[in-house]
């Protein structure tokens, strides 16, 4: 790989060609090692082009319409002149069928329109290595000049708040008539939600809807908001009808905290909060990776099991030891 394959790639995404943003992402999700320092050259480069974008988190059990929102949102976007980005979060999706993008015809309208770009879940690997592909592919879009970014993630362990983490706004999308067990959600996850929305308000749901959506308001609001600038809200909208007041609502929504965020400095300091946490649990990753791949602590390792378990030695000193042999 030379430094004419990092031109190929940073001029080809900087010029907006669809082709090439697919290709570089590609490069971003390959595990070959060549690729993977073309990609990082790539990023590097394409680095002071981001930031601009609205970075949206989208979270719900499956069947709660995440995909019937995002195309009706996104639609609603592109045809007000935006160009939208729409990702993917799914450690599962190697699951057969998957569960988030998997059929990309689930978003019939969007897919084909000139201004949207929709990328499935990276396949297969740990929620940290897709995420951290999510987040790279999620630079490349804005370089590429997609003002509005999409992630989606389906409501279920611990991708909501990896999701949370690299977003300035996360919304969650509810139905009416489950359980708030029934819908997975865990008060951490009400905790990252800077709104949340009760779908299917539409035909003779509309009243169940607004119930729950009462509900959620007073769940929220024993909930100490993450920042002093913006109070969660609950909201409820339809994602058949493509005029539905209730996605525009919530459109503006997003844009009110964007522009409190803005004024306050509260979005900056989320970013830089964001990109530190992000630094910190690579650099915890990549200490624990060295660690238990190095040949002395692989040869070490069942030993020292093997001498606590029997008591020929204390678990600080075999702790010790272990550590202090990395050097060795
Ligand atoms: P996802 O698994 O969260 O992505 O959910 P889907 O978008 O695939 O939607 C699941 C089902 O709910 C589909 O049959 C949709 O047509 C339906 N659905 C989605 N949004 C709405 C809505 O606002 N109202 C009604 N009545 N049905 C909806």
């Amino acid at each position: 790989m030379t430094l004419k394959d990092e031109q190929y790639y940073s001029e080809g995404v900087l010029a907006q060609d669809k082709r090439i943003v697919a290709k570089t992402i590609t490069l971003i999700e390959s595990s070959l090692g060549q690729h993977q320092s073309v990609a990082r050259q790539v990023i590097n480069r394409l680095l002071p082009e981001t930031g601009k974008a609205v970075r949206l988190g989208i979270s719900g059990v499956p069947g709660a319409g995440k995909s019937t929102f995002i195309e009706s949102l996104g639609t609603l976007l592109v045809e007000k002149g935006h160009r939208v980005a729409v990702l993917a979060v799914d450690p599962s999706s190697k699951r057969s069928g998957g569960s988030v993008l998997a059929d990309k015809t689930r978003m019939e309208k969007l897919s084909v329109a000139e201004n949207a770009f929709i990328r499935p879940s990276p396949s297969g690997g740990t929620l940290g290595g897709v995420a951290r592909k999510t987040r790279e592919t999620m630079l490349v879009c804005e370089a590429a000049g997609y003002d509005v970014m999409i992630v989606e993630t389906v409501g279920v362990g611990q991708s909501e708040t990896t999701v949370a983490s690299m977003v300035d706004f996360f919304l969650l999308l509810m139905i009416a008539g489950a359980g708030d067990e029934l819908q997975g959600i865990k008060k951490g996850v009400l905790e990252v939600a800077d709104a949340i929305a009760v779908n299917k308000a539409d035909g003779d749901n509309v009243e169940r809807a607004e119930r729950a959506c009462q509900q959620f308001e007073n769940a929220l609001h024993y909930l100490t908001p993450a920042s002093p600038v913006w109070t969660p809200r609950a909201m409820t909208c339809s994602s058949l009808e493509l005029d539905n007041p209730g996605i525009l609502k919530i459109w503006e929504t997003i844009l009110e905290h964007r522009r409190l965020y803005l004024e306050s400095g509260a979005l900056e300091n989320k970013r830089q909060q964001q990109a530190l946490d992000w630094m910190w649990s690579l650099l915890k990753a990549g200490l624990r990776e060295r660690f238990f791949s190095n040949p002395n602590i692989v040869k070490r390792l069942s030993q020292m099991t093997r001498s606590v378990e029997k008591g020929e030695i204390t678990p600080t000193a075999a702790a010790d030891e272990l550590l202090f042999s990395l050097d060795k």
